[in-house]
């Protein structure tokens, strides 16, 4: 069933956004009667569509399931070439982290300004609300950037994770670094890695450095690698 992401009045009326009202009357071409699923501030429920225009729900049953990982987890992304960055983006929503950083580091191929930036990140929040819909969050993660590393330190977790590749195949893993019931956060380097003196502020800003095993994995890959271990961590250490 189709995830829409919807506010509340001030009279506490269900309203859609424009591009929601269009894609569920015109691209889905749901009819009266059909149900599909509306996320209020974090809470999913069942709806039964009453009126397509204006476009009426009302709700059914109790709160659904709560499919966010039980501690926030942030991701911090250099920015990389082409449209990688919107594929990071989808795959850690879909992974449960809760805000995506990125950041601008001195072997990153791509150099962007900010105004550049903020054009990219109307797409950037199309992509993470699709994404949040399709893999039925109850939130939308937040996006933030463009900072400097310095500047990434007000977005830091309680656990704060540095995937190195110099450390590749030593004991220093995530699952030895990952602690229950705690936020973490999880930085990689961009096409070009870290250098040794962004290593090194990082580790002075709190970050521990864990491997990803002892092949050298692609920007993009090590995103996924790393996140997909501390998410089904976290899933399976609060069951
Ligand atoms: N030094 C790499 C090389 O020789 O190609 C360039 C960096 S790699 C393409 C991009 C990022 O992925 C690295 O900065 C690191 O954060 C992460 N990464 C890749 N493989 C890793 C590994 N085996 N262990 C830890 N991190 C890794």
């Amino acid at each position: 069933m189709q995830r829409y992401f919807v506010s509340l009045d001030k009279l506490n009326n269900i309203v859609f956004n424009q591009q929601d009202v269009f894609h569920i009357t015109k691209v889905m071409r749901c009819r009266i009667n059909d149900h599909i699923e509306v996320v209020i501030n974090n809470d999913a429920f069942e709806a039964v569509i009453d009126s397509l225009s204006p476009l009426k729900i009302h709700l059914i049953g109790e709160k659904m399931r709560n499919n966010e990982l039980k501690n926030n987890l942030v991701l911090f992304s250099p920015l990389l070439k082409s449209d990688k960055n919107e594929l990071v983006i989808q795959k850690a929503t879909e992974l449960g982290v809760t805000k995506i950083v990125f950041f601008i580091s001195s072997r990153s191929i791509i150099r962007l300004f900010q105004k550049d930036f903020d054009k990219k990140l109307d797409r950037y929040k199309l992509i993470v609300k699709e994404a949040s819909e399709q893999c039925h969050r109850n939130m939308i993660p937040e996006i933030v950037g463009l900072l400097s590393l310095k500047e990434i330190a007000a977005h830091k977790a309680n656990i704060n994770l540095l995937a190195y590749e110099e450390e590749n195949g030593k004991q220093n893993t995530i699952y030895k670094a990952f602690k229950s019931n705690s936020s973490i956060s999880f930085i990689y380097g961009p096409e070009g890695g870290f250098d040794k003196k962004e290593i090194e502020l990082l580790g002075s800003m709190g970050f521990s450095l864990v491997s990803l095993g002892k092949r050298i994995l692609r920007a993009e890959t090590a995103s996924f690698y790393g996140l997909s271990i501390i998410s089904s961590l976290m899933e399976e250490k609060n069951e």
